[in-house]
């Protein structure tokens, strides 16, 4: 059975939605980020403290209503589940935006060739979602 975090979807004044966590998510949510303090960043390594943690959808939610709308009951419940969310730290939240897991860890990968390259590309990334913030 799934477990499915209380959420709203809040739209901002550009355009973006971005979720927002309901106040009965406070226990679930700590008790899904406490294991993650102190260990590596799947992705980067970095090492998740309590002020650069974030909670991330390993397969993304739409970012608009319109692309909600296409989603079946189902999906939305899977996709809001605590089984699709992990712990990674802001940086690579912001990096990886709405790929999936799959997507953004081949993207790494891909991005190890090459050093410069790398450093290049996951700047512009991070720099163009400054929209989803901690809150
Ligand atoms: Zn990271």
């Amino acid at each position: 059975m799934l477990e499915t975090i209380d959420y709203t979807i809040v739209k901002r004044r550009a355009g973006y939605y971005r979720l927002k966590l309901g106040r009965g998510s406070t226990q679930q949510v700590i008790d899904k980020v406490m294991p993650f303090i102190g260990t590596p960043c799947k992705y980067c390594k970095e090492i998740i403290t309590e002020k650069n943690f974030s909670l991330d959808h390993k397969d993304p939610l739409p970012s608009s209503k319109r692309g909600l709308a296409n989603l079946s009951p189902k999906e939305i419940e899977r996709l809001s589940s605590m089984d699709n969310i992990q712990v990674i730290d802001l940086i690579c939240n912001r990096s990886k935006n709405n790929l999936t897991d799959e997507q953004y860890t081949s993207l790494l990968e891909f991005l190890e060739k090459d050093p410069v390259m790398k450093a290049i590309v996951l700047k512009k990334m991070k720099m163009s979602n400054f929209i989803f913030r901690k809150k």
